[in-house]
């Protein structure tokens, strides 16, 4: 009944969401200069220098551009919906929103995760011959730091390698959710959690990475205690990431797209990326230390699917930033 996801055989399927100006960029004559002109094509429209156009090209493509009035809706159903949803049929997966902050990632993922879940609902009401399970937990990864978004007072989480499980995080709070109304209280609680987190970290300006991970876990109720083969468990990730602001650019651009674009077209390139904005340090750390990358391990590797939205701001004033989201982009394809 659900088809393959869309780009499964690339693993990874790369879309670019173009926000619509700001009122405060409105306010101040900010302008656009951005043009998605097809379903994968985005272009830059202003006139570039003779050294700009060795540097950058003036129209990129992607599995899917969505344009600054593209709704949620549209952005999940063409650009999230049959990866998330792989989860169902034991497939790991994650969704990321990759971008400069301000641009729209939570916009974009808060959306895509509350439709993910409920269309996983559906799913679940139209398949009473198996019965499932959901768990739910969430995280956010502040430089080497994990905190528990389900627990008030929780403190810095230790990540363990459990020889059977695999990366986990310890003492993580595992819900199982009741319903899609029980989860709907669950984000309240992270939302209200990571409120708490930004007021803190306001001083550094460093921001986090949130992971909320939907565990499924599903058995033909035919064999139901005595055939642990019909037994599916796979995990999505709805991953919001930190901020890219604070990763190196502008020289490095060019250099940065060549180098990127040979890496197979694995996640490493989107690994080298998280590593390099899981610390505040442009990325000088080893492979092992990173934290997003061991807990999304499973997800990330094997035959784990994986869209990423690469959210970006139509502002001038942003285009530095803009062109450097849509490099990443570009690599991560
Ligand atoms: P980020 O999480 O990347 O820092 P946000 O998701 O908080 O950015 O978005 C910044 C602001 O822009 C918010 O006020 C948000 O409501 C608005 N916004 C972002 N994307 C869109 C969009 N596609 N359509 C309308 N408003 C948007
Ligand atoms: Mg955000």
């Amino acid at each position: 009944e659900m088809q393959e996801p869309v780009g499964c055989e690339e693993r990874i399927f790369v879309s670019v969401r173009l926000r619509p100006l700001t009122d405060n960029e409105i306010a101040r004559h900010d302008v656009c200069d951005w043009e998605c002109i097809s379903d994968n094509t985005i272009i830059y429209r202003k006139g570039l220098s003779v050294s700009e156009k060795s540097m950058y090209p003036t129209a990129y493509t992607f599995d899917r551009v969505f344009s600054s009035d593209c709704p949620n809706r549209q952005v999940y159903e063409e650009g999230a919906k049959e990866i998330a949803l792989s989860v169902v049929r034991g497939i790991n997966s994650s969704i990321f929103a990759y971008g400069q902050t301000g641009s729209g990632k939570t916009y974009t993922m808060t959306a895509i995760t509350e439709y993910a879940v409920a269309d996983i609902y559906n799913y679940i009401q139209r398949h009473k011959e198996r019965e499932f399970i959901l768990k739910f937990s969430a995280m956010d990864i502040y430089n080497e730091f994990v905190r528990d978004l389900l627990s008030a007072d929780s403190g810095p989480l230790r990540l363990l390698d459990d020889p059977e499980r695999g990366m986990d995080v310890e003492r993580l709070t595992e819900e199982t959710l009741r319903d899609s109304n029980h989860f709907k209280e669950l984000l309240s609680i992270c939302e209200a959690q990571t409120q708490i987190g930004e007021t803190s970290l306001n001083e550094t300006s460093t921001r986090p990475h949130q992971i909320l991970k939907v565990t499924v876990e599903s058995s033909a109720l035919e064999f139901l205690g005595n055939d642990k083969s019909s037994t599916l468990v796979a995990s999505v990730n709805f991953v919001d990431l930190a901020g890219t602001e604070g990763v190196s650019q502008k020289s490095s651009a060019g250099a940065r797209l060549k180098e990127g674009c040979h890496i197979n077209r694995s996640l490493l390139a989107l690994g080298t990326v998280i590593r390099k904005l899981s610390t505040g340090r442009n990325g000088q750390i080893p492979y092992r230390d990173s934290k997003p990358n061991w807990i999304l391990q499973s997800s990330l590797g094997g035959n784990a699917r994986t869209a990423i939205i690469c959210t970006m701001s139509p502002a001038r004033t942003h285009v530095e930033q803009s062109r450097n989201t849509l490099l990443f982009a570009s690599c991560a394809k």
